[in-house]
């Protein structure tokens, strides 16, 4: 696991992230240092550090946000996954129910947000809202606002290997891990 994660980050993580001042990695890695000062749970700093993961995978039309979930469950549980796969969403709830969150998306967030449908409908926010892992999503999706600041050296990958072990390993013995998938 740890390999594949790495090698994501060392190889397409250091290309340019469209439209953004930092690299894809170094937006991944300040996402999961800054839920990490935040003092998140485990599992939230995992998925703020892994949220883009699906961009380095590089598959055509399907929003990389499923893509990287779905990848990701091959060793996390839910409270790791579903973050991510909601992050897009998330974005989707605060432009809809935050008065100025717009404004705080770079360019290119902003551009995307189109393509991902814009902002929320009232019922979709209330939906959204009501779901299990809104709370982990909306931390997360601001960490990501937060994470393209190309004057801050984000800690290596390296530093959050045993986090990301112990939560694999919490995963596989079973259901206190939830695998409800
Ligand atoms: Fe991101």
């Amino acid at each position: 696991m740890i390999e594949e994660i790495a090698g994501l980050f060392a190889g397409p993580g250091a290309a340019a992230y469209l439209g953004e001042p930092v690299t894809i990695g170094v937006h991944m890695r300040q996402a999961g240092m800054l839920a990490e000062r935040a003092g998140a749970a485990d599992p939230l700093v995992a998925a703020a550090l892994l949220h883009d993961v699906g961009h380095l995978l590089g598959v055509g039309d399907v929003p990389h946000s499923d893509v990287g979930a779905t990848w990701l469950a091959r060793w996390f549980g839910p409270d790791v996954t579903e973050p991510v796969r909601l992050h897009v969403a998330a974005k989707r709830y605060l432009c809809a129910t935050e008065p100025g969150y717009t404004s705080l998306l770079s360019e290119e967030s902003a551009r995307t947000l189109e393509v991902q449908g814009g902002p929320m409908t009232r019922a979709e926010a209330a939906g959204f809202a009501a779901g299990r892992y809104a709370a982990g999503a909306l931390a997360v999706r601001r960490w990501d606002e937060a994470a393209k600041d190309p004057a801050v050296v984000p800690p290596a990958f390296g530093h959050f290997v045993t986090m990301l072990e112990r939560l694999a390993a919490r995963s596989r013995r079973g259901p206190r891990g939830g695998i409800a998938r």
